[in-house]
């Protein structure tokens, strides 16, 4: 999907040489001569990023930028102004008035092309989370899939710079938003940041001895830093050594002097997609869990049996190893249900979860496997060992009654089952798991509360 980029300046020349720029670049290009004409396309369009002039007649673009932000149809939309070289008060009532970044005019196209696509990368992040939070919305979900959001603004950088009095102007400049831990040896840094939590790598290309392009590419391939933001802080006119940092998936870039300002906001920007990046990952890895997870009872589910049982008769085969499995059914569940209600049903099947959670060993893998039925898997399990798990679980059912939660009644309340351990003829789960339903069946058919093996 091409990006929609949303020109706003009122001299048809520069509106003209961006959308050309842009153009060239595949980017979907609409354009506005003034604030008004903005503010209309962006309520009426779906707009990815704004590349907003501040000089305009009627409505200037800091008042464009902060209607933009305090409408919540429009806020999530990245906004870049462009101001003139000469006037660095205009980046801070920028920011203040809520811009995500800023170009100098005369925009260079290497700067104009990088900010783009680092503004585009991380708006597509935050969609994807607003588009989550809907679902799980909907879904009912959000308090399970809620993350915590504090400390989203700001966080910890390190700043690998070889120069001390440079170190400690940037310190300063970043304080209000990041506590910074400086750094001048460049493979001391690659450890830290492999040691410690950061959300910012700034390098300064001023190492000595040091190639910075080198410390970024060692960063962008060690497993626990690839994911960590890059800023790096060039030289003027040191155009080459900002493509190659941008191939070696550096981040974005400053150019000395250090605007404090600038150099502020695009720290929030990489800190914040790093923020965004974290939370993906933690909504995915739940969603994931939420899959493969009973929500009655929290242990894992039919689906998450079906291929971990896979994995676990493999590994037996494969080791020589045993493999067990058991399967329970509440006896007379129906009955339960019928005279004190689905709900007391409820609470039993969550205590039965719990007496076997506490049974069976950490390296077992109890699920529930459908109604009123559980499978425990027992990994390096023999026959006997197997029998002796399946006749003390049956015993923690029988002996103590089970509580209902809501009216206060203790039920007796006991299971049968069915074990079942692989053997030389038993060379598929499916067949492992057909041989305990077997045996739980004769466990029924004798009377129920009982163990019964597969012969
Ligand atoms: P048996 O001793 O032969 O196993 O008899 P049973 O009554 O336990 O077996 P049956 O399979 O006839 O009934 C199982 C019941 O479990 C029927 C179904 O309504 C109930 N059930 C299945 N899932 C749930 C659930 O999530 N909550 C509640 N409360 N009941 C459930
Ligand atoms: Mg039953
Ligand atoms: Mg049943």
């Amino acid at each position: 999907m091409t990006a929609r980029i949303l020109v706003v300046d009122d001299i048809p020349a520069n509106v003209k040489l961006l959308e050309a720029r842009l153009i060239a670049e595949y980017f979907d290009v609409m354009t506005a001569a003034d604030g008004y004409q903005a503010l209309a396309i962006c309520d009426r369009n779906q707009v990815d990023l704004i590349l907003l002039d501040i000089m305009m007649p009627g409505m200037d673009g800091f008042e464009v930028c902060e209607r933009l932000k305090s409408n919540p149809k429009t806020s999530h939309i990245p906004v870049v102004m462009v101001t003139a070289l000469d006037q660095p008060a205009d980046r801070v009532r920028g920011l203040k008035a809520g811009a995500d970044d800023f170009l100098t005019k005369p925009v260079n196209d290497l700067q104009l092309i990088a900010r783009v696509k680092s503004l585009l990368r991380l708006k597509t992040l935050s969609d994807e989370l607003r588009i989550r939070a809907q679902t799980a919305q909907t879904m009912g979900i959000d308090e399970l899939l809620r993350v915590d959001t504090r400390g989203e603004e700001g966080g910890q950088v390190m700043l690998v710079d070889g120069r001390a009095n440079s170190q400690e102007r940037i310190i300063k400049t970043l304080k209000p938003i990041a506590d910074v831990f400086a750094i001048s040896d460049a493979q001391a840094a690659l450890f830290e940041a492999s040691e410690n939590a950061f959300d910012l790598v700034i390098v300064n290309a001023n190492l000595d001895n040091y190639d910075p392009l080198r410390l970024c590419s060692q960063l962008r391939s060690l497993e626990r830093t690839r994911f960590l933001p890059i800023l790096i802080i060039t030289e003027q006119g040191d155009d080459e050594m900002v493509v190659r940092a941008l191939e070696l998936g550096v981040n974005d870039y400053i150019i000395r002097p250090v605007d404090p300002n600038e150099l502020v906001a695009r720290s929030l920007t990489q800190m914040r997609r790093k923020h965004y990046n974290d939370r993906l990952r933690t909504s995915v890895q739940q969603t994931i869990e939420l899959a493969v997870t009973d929500p009655l009872t929290g242990l894992s589910n039919r689906r998450y049996l079906d291929n971990h049982i896979n994995t676990l008769f493999s590994r037996s085969m494969a080791r020589g190893r045993p493999l067990s499995v058991l399967i329970a059914d509440i006896d007379r569940f129906k009955q339960i249900n019928d005279t004190y209600g689905h709900d007391a049903g409820d609470d039993i099947l969550r205590e039965f979860a719990n007496r076997v959670r506490s049974t069976v060993r950490g390296a077992d893998l109890a699920c529930r496997f459908g109604g009123e039925e559980f499978v425990v898997v027992m990994p390096d399990t023999s026959p006997d060992v197997a029998a002796t798990v399946a006749e003390r679980l049956r015993a923690v059912i029988e002996t103590a009654p089970f509580l209902v939660k809501s009216s206060g009644q203790e039920l007796n309340v006991t299971a049968s089952f069915g074990i079942s351990s692989r053997t030389q003829s038993i060379v598929t789960p499916g067949h492992l798991m057909k041989q305990a339903d077997l045996a739980l069946y004769e466990a029924k058919n004798a009377g129920r509360n009982r163990v019964v093996a597969a012969a």
